[in-house]
């Protein structure tokens, strides 16, 4: 065991500050990452302020973090993947029960015995998992993802949340290509969600609530945009949608978005709001449409992603920042005010 910088929150309440954290020494399948980025996804805060505390309660101190990207400083004697030197990722998931039937099929976010990166029991420690909000971590090699050597790193690391969840529904949903595609949110994970959308071919509309995001939606592929607010635009695309990804964060009314699409159409959420959502039996069985969720992505599709954005060339467009402004950042991140990304320049921790 070693001790690693790090940034901590005390209590839901608290801010993130800096501490020491344990970290096993490498066992023969571990692979050591030197962090260099970590995103802020907005999943970090959920959890820091403990609002998931009826489904995932937090267990404090917490380090957040799971848009990790760094270079390896050590493997394990059995370790194939990776050598000393080379680019790594790691992403929400450290581990799982390799034999559960979601495993078997490369499903490893659905295991039921799953370890998240950060405030899951830790198997190797004991008390709970430590994320990304440090200078290093320790991980199995089947969990850790190869990273391709043409990207901005920066931009790569929010690949490793915001990037698979948006893109594993969508591939999952069959060709887009022609279809009319709905990203409703345009924050870490919508702005990764009109990137995919428009690599696959698809019509992107983007619904947002924020005015000043209207000329980047464009910019990062969006054909239209629609604020949501605006109960005319609204009502101009009424059942016309095939597909909406849902990625607030917040309490909304998913009815107003039902409405959109048109037969047989689907929302998929991946959004993860506090509070439930009221559904509106009549905006699903008028026009059959359904309504569905998706979490992050299976670590071969997570690598598939990975190679699918080398090949594309698609990053997240980044703010980066010094840890020392991450309470700043969470404070923007609840007024929508990111764009639209943001990640830590993990270096800043060593100063
Ligand atoms: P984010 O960067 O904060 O983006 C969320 C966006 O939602 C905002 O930028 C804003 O977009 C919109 N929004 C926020 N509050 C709203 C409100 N009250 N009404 C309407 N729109 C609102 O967050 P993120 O990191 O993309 O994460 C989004 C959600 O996905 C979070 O709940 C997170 O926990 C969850 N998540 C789920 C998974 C999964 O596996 N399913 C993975 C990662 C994250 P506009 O300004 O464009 O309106
Ligand atoms: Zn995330």
């Amino acid at each position: 065991m070693y001790k690693a910088k790090a940034y901590s929150a005390a209590s839901a309440t608290s801010p993130l500050a800096s501490t020491t954290i344990p970290r096993r020494d490498t066992t023969e399948h571990d692979v050591q990452i030197e962090i260099l980025f970590c995103g802020i996804c907005h999943s970090d805060l959920h959890s820091v302020r403990n609002e998931w505390s009826s489904i995932m309660p937090t267990v404090y101190p917490i380090v957040p973090g799971h848009e990790i990207v760094g270079r390896v400083t050590k493997v394990g004697t059995k370790v194939t993947k990776f050598k000393q030197g080379d680019l790594a990722g790691v992403g929400c998931l450290v581990d799982s029960d390799h034999t559960c039937p979601n495993c078997r099929n490369d499903l490893e976010q659905l295991c039921p015995n799953q370890t998240l990166t950060f405030n899951s029991p830790d198997k190797h420690l004991g008390g709970v998992t430590y994320g990304g909000y440090s200078e290093s971590i320790v991980v199995d090699e089947q969990f850790v993802l190869r990273i391709p050597a043409n990207l901005n790193l920066a931009g790569v690391a929010p690949l490793l949340c915001a990037g698979i969840t948006t893109y594993s529904p969508m591939r999952r949903w069959g060709d887009l290509k022609g279809k009319k595609v709905g990203v409703v949110g345009l924050g870490g994970l919508g702005h990764m969600g009109v990137k995919f959308a428009r690599a696959f071919g698809a019509h992107v509309v983007v619904f947002t609530t924020s005015e000043n995001k209207k000329e980047d939606a464009i910019r990062l592929g969006a054909h239209e945009v629609i604020i949501s607010r605006n109960a005319e635009e609204m009502r101009s695309h009424a059942g016309t949608f095939d597909f909406i990804l849902d990625t607030i964060a917040a309490d909304h009314d998913i009815n107003a978005y039902l409405n959109m699409l048109g037969r047989d159409g689907n929302i998929t959420l991946v959004g993860a709001p506090e509070k439930p959502l009221a559904v509106s039996a009549f905006a699903l069985l008028f026009g059959r449409r359904s309504l569905s969720g998706s979490l992050i992505g299976g670590i071969k599709e997570t690598q598939e992603m990975l190679d699918f954005c080398g090949k594309h060339n698609i990053t997240a467009d980044v703010e980066v920042i010094p840890i020392q402004k991450v309470n700043e950042a969470y404070e923007r991140l609840v007024k929508a005010d990111v764009k639209y990304r943001f990640t830590i320049d993990m270096a800043s921790l060593k100063v």
